[in-house]
């Protein structure tokens, strides 16, 4: 027994020499403890210059990469909120809100593909538009964007926070995107050249419930080629999906055309197919995320069912350890050690485990 003594020393002086940021309780017990796959022995040679990425991360910020991430659904910005409409006074007030709370903008690729950039401490958002209806980008006749469409009020609250990333998808669906025929590729342009993305919402908005095989896929597989050809930009795909009024197939065995199918010979896969209710999605890198079946949430206030924004931003705020809460390295997927079983291989990222109590 008496070797153990200066052995446990030696590790404690270890610990301590190991330079772990400072934990924000500054209890003994909440240092960072256990590490998966990892051998973190300091070596002396020239090796241990290179820093472990983990050493950046603050785990006083209770970084929890399980937690859920809410898509959130908008349709029209409009002089009178209704069901499917915002004012702009209203969306300015969600902007704030999220911004004060902590949510930053992420995009839609970024949650699906699990490259989560967010500043550690901070819960990533997806924000999205659907219809492309004018009041979501218009042009005025001076040339400018109307300050009071979607676009015009991210740009502002972008200028006015920097650290809020200009990040929205715009799910479009016919040959009449925004509703101004001569803009439209300016449009497109536009939004990509700026950082935001365009959506799928199929070519003529029909539900899909009782739609079959054929229908699906040229719905879909048709508006992927026009925006694509459109925007004309090489590399970008026309890869994410929103369902119109969140409809499935009945029959379960066209499903998958959902997610992947060809149109005229030409094929289409999309790497995130949206819903329209209820729910916060699940983690990109939690068991039951599915890229193919992606929950949203209405970004309003009226006849929401208690399942609106308002709802969420205050269930997180009750219930903060149930928020995905970003360490800040993209490569690393931090994840307090009791919801361990949410998560599944991640696929060359490493999962860092710590306990949180
Ligand atoms: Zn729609």
């Amino acid at each position: 027994m008496k070797k153990i003594i200066p052995a446990i020393i030696i590790c404690i002086l270890l610990l301590a020499a190991c330079g772990n940021p400072t934990i924000g309780e500054g209890s003994p017990g909440d240092g960072p403890s256990i590490e998966q796959g990892v051998d973190d022995s300091e070596n002396q040679n020239e090796d241990s210059i290179e820093k472990d990425p983990k050493s950046n991360i603050d785990l006083s910020y209770k970084p929890n990469e399980s937690g859920k991430i809410m898509i959130l659904m908008y349709h029209n910005i409009g002089d009178e909120e209704a069901e499917w409409v915002r004012t702009p006074a209203n969306f300015r007030k969600d902007m704030d809100t999220l911004y004060e709370k902590g949510y930053r903008p992420i995009s839609l690729a970024d949650y699906v593909s699990g490259n989560i950039t967010t500043e550690q401490g901070f819960t990533p958002v997806v924000l999205t538009f659907d219809d492309g209806n004018l009041n979501n980008f218009e042009y005025l006749e001076n040339g400018q964007v109307n300050e009071e469409s979607a676009v015009g009020l991210l740009i502002g609250f972008h200028e006015k926070h920097k650290d809020f990333p200009l990040e929205a998808t715009f799910f479009l669906y016919g040959e009449h995107p925004f509703r101004q025929n001569s803009l439209i590729d300016e449009k497109l342009s536009f939004i990509v050249e700026n950082g935001m993305d365009i959506g799928n919402h199929t070519k003529d908005h029909n539900g899909f419930k009782r739609a079959g095989l054929q229908e699906i896929q040229d719905q879909i597989g048709s508006e992927a080629q026009f925006l694509k050809n459109t925007l004309n930009k090489d590399g970008y795909e026309i890869d994410t999906l929103a369902l119109p009024f969140g409809e499935r197939p009945k029959d379960e065995t066209l499903t998958k055309y959902l997610a992947s199918g060809s149109s005229n010979g030409i094929p289409y896969e999309n790497i995130a197919v949206l819903n329209v209710g209820w729910n916060p999605a699940y983690s990109p890198y939690d068991n039951k995320f599915d890229h193919a079946s992606i929950p949203r949430i209405r970004a309003s206030e009226v006849k929401v069912d208690h399942v609106g924004l308002y709802n969420y931003i205050d269930y997180f705020d009750k219930h903060p350890e149930e928020k995905f809460i970003s360490d800040g390295v993209a490569e690393i997927i931090t994840i307090p050690l009791d919801k361990k079983e949410f998560v599944h291989a991640a696929g060359d990222k490493e999962i860092y485990l710590y306990e949180n109590h």
